[in-house]
């Protein structure tokens, strides 16, 4: 039977990323429902019946980049108190911006995050926000891929007055989600260890358990975030972790900046991955998270750009420069995160991370 696919695209060259990581010139894809279907030579895909034929022989083809860590409707918030260290401008100045937000400007914020993000090449991203349900709206209708969850913090804020109303939210997305998964999903999102009580972040872990949801939240972000924890709890972010059992292969930690050698051997022992977000932690001088380290003992890392107020780009060629440069200066060696490794990252390893 002759199957008639939707698109045919041919490359000139194809960066394959599967598990040989093969690199093919002169070839192409063949895509049926949103999904490929063949990858091989031009001479065998081009002979393949279809609806359209995309002619890239003259570029670069390679598969859509996993955006690990963002939150998308902080487009609006782009260049908004620039040079300021991470917990003043977190603290003084984006939180009570946010206070002010509505579920209108969430939806416009996330529709032009997703402009530039499929125009950079993204198609799948990792979104922590405020009335979340409009960013997984949006998402959906724009037609990029999205693993969405309300971002729970245990104080009240534009999108909920408490933690009940909080968890009304995450099951208002759940439901807008239902029958849609293979463009949006839900997960799971703590603000952080600090911003958000045990308690919460305990239901917050059954929850994913449960549901058999991604869990992820912004942890040892920056040795001020550090400090500040051990002053309030007597523990490191990672530590908090681990005492309320939250370390799991569920579990998608963002940053991972100020990590001890033992924290990293934990996380790879209980199968946590990483959202390392390269230029988020240069702007606000956040640290340069071990990265090498960590894929050396065997942590799943992704790539992601976090919000555009702290970056201020959704650019994932960008942050894969800047994840290899921040890497080779920090262990002081041009070999660390090469570039295989970092596509990796942006890519296979990505959407791992994302479950
Ligand atoms: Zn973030």
């Amino acid at each position: 039977m002759n199957i008639s696919h939707d698109l045919l695209v041919r490359a000139g060259t194809l960066v394959t990323q599967d598990a040989q990581r093969s690199v093919l010139c002169d070839a192409g894809v063949a895509v049926s429902d949103g999904v490929v279907r063949a990858v091989g030579p031009w001479s065998e895909v081009g002979a393949l019946p279809a609806r359209e034929v995309l002619d890239h022989s003259g570029d670069i083809v390679l598969p859509g980049l996993v955006n690990a860590h963002t939150h998308a409707a902080m487009t609006v918030f782009r260049g908004m108190e620039d040079d300021m260290p991470l917990l003043e401008w977190l603290m003084g100045h984006i939180w009570p911006a946010e206070a002010r937000l509505t579920p209108e400007i969430v939806a416009l914020g996330t529709t032009l995050a997703a402009a530039e993000m499929l125009a950079g090449g993204t198609t799948c991203f990792c979104d922590l926000y405020l009335f979340e349900r409009r960013v997984a709206e949006t998402a959906h209708a724009v037609g990029i891929r999205g693993v969405c969850g309300e971002g729970i913090f245990d104080t009240p804020n534009a999108s909920y007055s408490g933690i009940e109303a909080a968890l009304e939210r995450v099951e208002e997305l759940e439901d807008f989600c239902r029958g849609k998964q293979d463009l949006v999903r839900p997960c799971l999102v703590a603000h952080s260890v600090y911003a958000t009580g045990a308690q919460t972040l305990a239901r917050l872990r059954d929850m994913a358990r449960e549901r058999g949801r991604l869990l992820t939240l912004h942890a040892a972000e920056s040795p001020a975030e550090t400090a500040m924890c051990l002053e309030r709890f007597g523990k490191r972010p990672v530590a908090i972790l681990e005492d309320l059992d939250m370390l799991g292969p569920e579990l998608l930690v963002a940053h991972a900046v100020d990590v001890t050698e033992r924290e990293i051997a934990l996380m790879a022992a209980k199968g946590v991955s990483v959202a390392h977000n390269p230029r988020s932690n240069m702007k606000l001088a956040s640290g340069m998270a071990p990265i090498a380290r960590m894929l050396a003992e065997g942590v799943r890392v992704g790539l992601g750009t976090d919000g555009a107020a702290s970056n201020n780009a959704l650019n994932m060629f960008a942050e894969m420069t800047a994840a290899g440069l921040m890497a080779k200066v920090r262990g002081m060696d041009p070999t660390a995160l090469p570039a295989q490794a970092l596509l990796d990252m942006a890519t296979v390893e990505g959407a791992r991370s994302l479950g």
